[in-house]
This record gives C-alpha cells, structure tokens and sequence, in this order.
C-alpha cells in the first residue's frame, strides 16, 4: 500500500529527528496531484503509529492545489483531481507543482 509507506517514511523521519519526544501532532502538506488519498493516510497513520512515541498523535493533511501547463496552447490551469486536462482539449500537460509531499511541522507534547 502506497500510503503506508509514505507513513512509515514519516515516522522515522520523526522519530529519528526528535527521539525522545512525545510527539503530539504530525502535519503533513500533500499535492492535489501526489496520488495520495488523504482518508488513507489517516487511516494507516493510526495503525503505524500504535506503539511509537507518536500513538495517540493526531494527523493534520493539508492539501495544495495542483497546477499544470499545457504544451498545446500554454495556458497555466488547476486540474481537476488527476485529470490532465485543459480548458482548449488537450491533455498534454506539464505539472508544475501539486506532487509534492512533506512534513509541514511536528508539535511535540
Ligand atoms: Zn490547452
């Protein structure tokens, strides 16, 4: 599952950082156009968590907008969902932001 990585990825990087820490709230920025389901997350967040010093930690998912240029006609547009497509047809575009995926901040209890 793609999500449980991506959450296993999270917590070490935390708990690597602030080891002895007890670790309140995790928040997370995802893209529109990362793949990421946000109820997933949730969801895997509280099983990985279960034992760390990160259970009880509540998840907050922030999500950017994605944004893409078409090659077609080289208009900027948002997407919707993971549909690449513009507003002249096309469907060949190039995404300039909306993939990423980061650890916003950490609030230590
Ligand atoms: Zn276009």
């Amino acid at each position: 599952m793609h999500e449980l990585a991506i959450i296993e990825g999270v917590l070490d990087a935390v708990t690597e950082r602030l080891p002895d820490a007890k670790i309140s709230c995790v928040r997370l920025e995802i893209g529109a156009l990362s793949g990421v389901v946000a109820d997933s997350l949730q969801f895997c967040f509280e099983l990985a968590t279960e034992g760390t010093s990160l259970q009880g930690a509540s998840l907050e998912i922030t999500q950017t907008p994605g944004r893409c240029r078409c090659r077609t006609c080289g208009s900027e547009f948002e997407p919707a969902g993971q549909i690449l497509l513009c507003s002249c047809g096309s469907a060949d575009a190039d995404v300039l932001s909306g993939q990423e995926l980061k650890i916003a901040s950490v609030k230590v209890a």
